[in-house]
């Protein structure tokens, strides 16, 4: 039997779990697939920039009673160090509370949540829509979301060329994650640690815990002998910050959550008509702070196009042609600025200057961190 809805959102995180809400609240029968459940823990470094709460507030998520960033620190293994405001900032909520409290949201605005439900492939039918087959059956719908994330089964299925393409900076990196009790971090501070093949976030978020989440080259860990604690204790406690805390804190995992083959390669914001949102169109490096609230923005520009071809108020080819053009103009410079940074990042031989310049002018400073966060929507 085939099951029918006006809109299709593959994968509930962030982006997509943000489109149902504001899709079913519009009146739209929208269904979400998603192949895990909720809640749960994921690698993410959980500092959320403040451009988002208007948007979230719409669609009734609060976040005032949160820890609120306004500084940032940047530190490096030879102890130079950069600290500045944050003129927007942001604040902390775990991905095991923010996804869930997302998937409260859209289920109160109506939308159908299907959990343990792997879409396994996805056909664009033309102007008949399109048709899906999960691990639960098939669907039907009008207008396809592909908000998968940064990798999936689907990425090989609808053959993505980003796939094909490989480059040392912006392939092959892997990303760990603990939660830790450490009572010597401000709450108001934001601080990235480098390391020698990467760099470590730690920020504050609910019930008194910190994030503590790092990006390090494969080839690091696979140096440490893939031993996640090898690699910490060799490596990353080269940092005097990182090893204070190796030292000090509480880790409250078991074992820490790790994800591998990150890739930064661009990507494009439609694929076999299916529109695009959040990491699926184009992850941005996360030492710009800022990839859950591009995929919050990247599901209002969704609903504004997507609304519009259901209400028949625009054609299948504009839409597709007017979603690109808003997420190039929307996202483009940040990606394209992400990209730089995470090269600048590489190695502590290029870090050292570039925190020199910016230390020696604060308006360029300024200028960078602007840059790595938008504006409010
Ligand atoms: C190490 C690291 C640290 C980061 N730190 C930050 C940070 O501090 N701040 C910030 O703003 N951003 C950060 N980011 C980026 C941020 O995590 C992402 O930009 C954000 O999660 C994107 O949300 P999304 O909805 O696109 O994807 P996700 O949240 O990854 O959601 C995708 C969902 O799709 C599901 N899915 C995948 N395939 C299928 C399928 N075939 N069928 C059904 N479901 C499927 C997955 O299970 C998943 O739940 C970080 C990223 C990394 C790698």
């Amino acid at each position: 039997m085939q099951h029918s809805y006006e809109v299709l959102i593959i994968g509930g995180g962030i982006a997509g779990l943000s489109a149902a809400a504001l899709f079913a609240r519009a009146g739209f029968a929208t269904a979400v697939f998603e192949k895990e459940d909720y809640p749960r823990h994921k690698v993410c470094g959980e500092y959320i920039s403040r451009e988002s709460v208007p948007f979230l507030k719409e669609i009734g998520l609060e976040t005032d009673h949160l820890p609120q960033i306004d500084r940032f620190l940047l530190s490096t293994t030879g102890g130079q160090t950069l600290a500045a405001n944050l003129p927007l900032g942001g604040f902390g909520m775990s991905r095991y509370a923010f996804d869930a409290a997302l998937a409260d949201c859209a289920q109160k605005a109506g939308a159908v949540l299907f959990t343990q439900t792997k879409v396994e492939s996805i056909s664009d039918l033309g102007a008949a829509g399109f048709e899906m087959r999960t691990s639960n059956g098939l669907f039907s719908g009008k207008l396809a979301l592909g908000s998968w994330g940064k990798k999936s089964n689907l990425d090989v299925q609808l053959q993505r060329p980003f796939l094909r393409k490989t480059d040392a900076v912006l392939d092959g990196w892997v990303g760990i994650k603990h939660h830790i009790r450490y009572a010597n971090h401000p709450e108001d501070l934001i601080a990235l640690h480098h390391f020698g093949g990467g760099y470590c976030g730690i920020s504050r978020v609910e019930a008194d815990r910190l994030c503590l989440c790092y990006l390090v080259r494969g080839e690091a860990l696979r140096k440490a002998g893939n031993s996640i604690f090898n690699l910490e204790e060799t490596v990353l406690c080269r940092n005097p910050f990182l090893k204070s805390i190796w030292r000090d804190a509480e880790f409250l995992y078991p074992k820490p959550l790790a994800i591998s083959g990150i890739s930064f390669q661009k990507r494009s914001p439609v694929i076999n008509g299916v529109l695009c949102l959040g990491d699926s169109a184009g992850l941005i490096p996360p030492l710009s702070g800022n990839g859950m609230s591009m995929a919050l923005h990247s599901a209002k520009i969704a609903f504004e196009h997507g609304s519009a071809f259901l209400n028949r108020t625009k054609k299948r080819t504009d839409l597709e042609r007017d979603f690109t053009r808003a997420w190039n103009r929307q996202f483009r410079r940040r990606m394209w600025m992400g990209r730089l940074l995470q090269g600048r990042f590489g190695s502590e031989a290029l870090l050292s200057p570039t925190i020199s310049l910016l230390n020696a002018v604060p308006f360029l400073k300024s200028a960078v961190i602007r840059s790595t966060h938008g504006t409010a929507f």
